[in-house]
């Protein structure tokens, strides 16, 4: 059977030039008119080229298949692979990929069979089908570990360096580089590639070349652990500011322990013990005094200690055990990339096992590509690159971001593959991050996602903040504990939300503010915080939150609003409104209220809009449709039909 193209011209009044070029656009394998096209294909080209698709989408009503031919679906969830074809989900949803094709080209939307679905795609099909589609994550990634524990070898420590402003983190960074470069053969010029490695006689030490810990704790948001061991720098003549704490709080968070660099010593009035005294009082207690900390005396200006700095960073290391496989596939850490001019993509890699060769084909985030040539932190052009070794790396499809994780994968095709199924997933913007957030902290403990409840506290003098944590550490309950990962005085600022990002935490602010950038990066981050001026009010809205009972705030959004010019019979629901959309959209399944004179009389579901005959999902404002609610038959001319939601009012700044 089938039907050939010239014939479907010829019926639908169309050049078959013209039609040829319509059906290759479609995806479909015609030449001329006299190829063959089955007979349900054809089917969908007429209703598509016969339909004036223009005017239907001018009027936005979805044309729905009619009612009782819509397929009752079983599932009202259907999980998906954001790269399935519309053939494979046509099968998932069970129902013919012929009517699913046809109810989206009546849209408008030009698809085949063998395409892939689209964001826009699966909210018509949501609309249509009244289902909920998720999208799962793709299957795809390289998940083999192939790490041979017992041929791990040690490997040599990242390390950050943190620290108040001006206490010296850049001058110490700068030193340990220049005393370590001039007795090199190599003679090459240090090259800020984002990192460096020195070279001692007993091991080596990786630094990475941004200090401070909102880049530390950026790359942690992004799921990224490259360092070590944080190297705390306090000048000696200053003492422990807020940032100094801040820099404790976010390597505890991050569980990296701390080694203290007590800068500046060559000045005068250094006094290193009353920083050792002050640190203690956070925890950092000097071995000298019982405790377990290093402090190390140096001068970055005078290149003192640094040697010694150097030594305890290996012991601290040899303690720690770090260890690597060297011969596994090799994996690592995007630390900088950018657009070379002249290169292209350029990325500093810190490789964290395996070697990486050139040649090796990896994947990174959402680039792809195959190690074109590497260069170490000198510029000289090397061939491999061991865990621990920071490099630059050429060959990247695209600039990948700080934070990615790059892996080396098979070949490139499998790259590209895992690369572009990425990049599908993110284009669903659907994401499964869990934020934890006091309205729903109580059916996330009980679900188990919560076990502690991370807390950042910012108040404006010591008394309230030391009140605060001592009453909040009594609050926590059998399920859930909480626990205050940085507390500190002053306006909540965007460090607070970087380290509330990367430990899943909330913010509770007490007779501070917060400045327009940090608001905007709670929003973007989705990061609740809470202000308060009485700590009363606080422990009882945690106290609540944590049994749950605290409820979550809604406000009523108006979808729509309909007027109901005329009351007629209807054989199934008993009358039905006939009404003039005025506001907005009213919906099919909708919830409404019936209104009038201004008075509330009932609420309501919407069970069935039509348009002339035909049953639809939705109709706009400016069209007449008639609507039948649900178990509700007092309904008069001027009654307002007016559908609403609920929205839960999230907590803003
Ligand atoms: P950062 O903000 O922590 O990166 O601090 P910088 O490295 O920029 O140093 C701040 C200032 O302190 C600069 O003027 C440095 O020259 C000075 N400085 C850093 N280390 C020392 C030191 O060991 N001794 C003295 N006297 N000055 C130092």
């Amino acid at each position: 059977m089938g039907m050939r193209v010239h014939e479907l011209a010829k019926s639908l009044n169309m050049e078959i030039k013209s039609l040829v070029a319509e059906l290759k656009g479609l995806g479909m394998d015609v030449k001329n008119g006299l190829n063959t096209i089955d007979d349900e294909t054809a089917a969908h080209v007429i209703e598509l080229f016969s339909t004036p698709v223009k005017e239907e989408k001018k009027e936005e009503i979805i044309p729905s298949l009619p009612i009782e031919k819509l397929p009752i679906l079983q599932e009202r969830i259907v999980t998906i692979s954001p790269s399935v074809t519309i053939g494979a989900f046509a099968e998932l949803l069970d129902v013919k990929a012929g009517e699913l094709i046809s109810c989206l080209m009546k849209k408008g939307m030009m698809i085949t069979i063998n395409q892939s679905i689209t964001p826009k795609i699966i909210q018509l099909i949501e609309n249509i089908y009244n289902v909920q589609i998720e999208i799962k994550a793709p299957v795809l990634e390289i998940e083999k570990e192939d790490e041979n524990k017992s041929g791990q070898k040690s490997r040599p420590p990242v390390v950050t360096i943190m620290g108040h402003v001006d206490h010296g983190k850049t001058k110490l960074l700068d030193a340990i580089r220049e005393t370590n470069v001039v007795d090199k053969e190599s003679g090459g010029i240090t090259q800020h590639i984002g990192a460096y490695k020195v070279s001692l006689p007993t091991g080596e030490v990786t630094f990475l070349d941004t200090p401070g810990h909102q880049a530390f704790t950026a790359m942690r948001s992004r799921g990224a652990q490259v360092t070590d061991i944080v190297v705390l720098v306090v000048a000696a003549n200053d003492g422990v500011m807020p940032q100094t704490v801040e820099a404790i709080d976010h390597a505890k968070a991050a569980d990296v322990p701390i080694l203290v660099a007590v800068n500046k010593i060559d000045l005068p009035d250094a006094n290193s013990d009353k920083i050792k005294v002050q640190l203690s009082e956070y925890g950092l207690q000097p071995e000298e005094w019982g405790g377990k900390t290093i402090f190390v005396e140096v001068s970055a200006k005078k290149q003192i200690g640094l040697d010694r700095l150097l030594e305890m960073l290996l012991l601290e290391a040899e303690m720690l055990e770090l260890k690597a496989s060297y011969d596994c596939t090799a994996a690592g850490t995007i630390i900088e990339a950018r657009l070379d001019k002249g290169r292209g993509p350029v990325a500093t890699v810190l490789v964290q096992k395996g070697t990486l060769r050139i040649g090796d084909a990896f994947v990174a985030g959402l680039s792809y590509g195959k190690v074109r040539a590497m260069f170490d932190d000198k510029g000289a052009r090397i061939k491999k690159a061991t865990p621990s070794t920071p490099v630059e790396v050429l060959g990247f499809s695209g600039v990948p971001i700080a934070g990615d994780i790059f892996k080396v994968v098979s070949d490139e095709k499998e790259a590209k593959q895992i690369a572009t199924q990425r990049k599908d997933v993110l284009s669903f913007e659907k994401q499964p991050l869990v934020r934890i957030t006091l309205d729903e902290l109580y059916s996330q403990i009980q679900q188990g996602i919560l076990k502690e409840l991370n807390v950042i506290l910012k108040a404006d003098v010591t008394g309230s903040l030391e009140v605060m944590c001592d009453l909040l550490g009594k609050i926590g309950t059998e399920k859930v504990k909480i626990k205050v990962i940085h507390k500190g005085i002053g306006d909540i600022n965007e460090s607070d939300v970087m380290l509330a990002d990367a430990s899943n935490a909330i913010i509770i602010g007490f007779h501070v503010e917060a400045d327009t950038a940090t608001k905007r990066l709670a929003e973007e981050k989705e990061i609740d915080v809470r202000f308060y001026t009485i700590i009363y009010e606080l422990i009882e809205e945690l106290t609540e939150a944590l049994a749950g009972l605290l409820e979550p705030k809604y406000k009523e959004v108006i979808l729509g609003v309909a007027e109901i010019r005329e009351v007629f019979k209807a054989s199934k629901i008993g009358v039905a409104a006939g009404s003039f959309i005025k506001e907005g959209k009213i919906q099919r399944n909708a919830v409404v209220r019936l209104k009038r004179d201004g008075k509330i009389l009932s609420d309501a579901k919407v069970i069935s809009l039509r348009r002339f005959k035909d049953d639809v999902t939705e109709v706009v404002a400016g069209f007449e449709c008639g609507i039948g609610l649900e178990g509700l038959n007092d309904i008069k001319t001027n009654d307002i039909i007016e559908a609403y939601v609920m929205e839960k009012v999230r907590q803003t700044l």
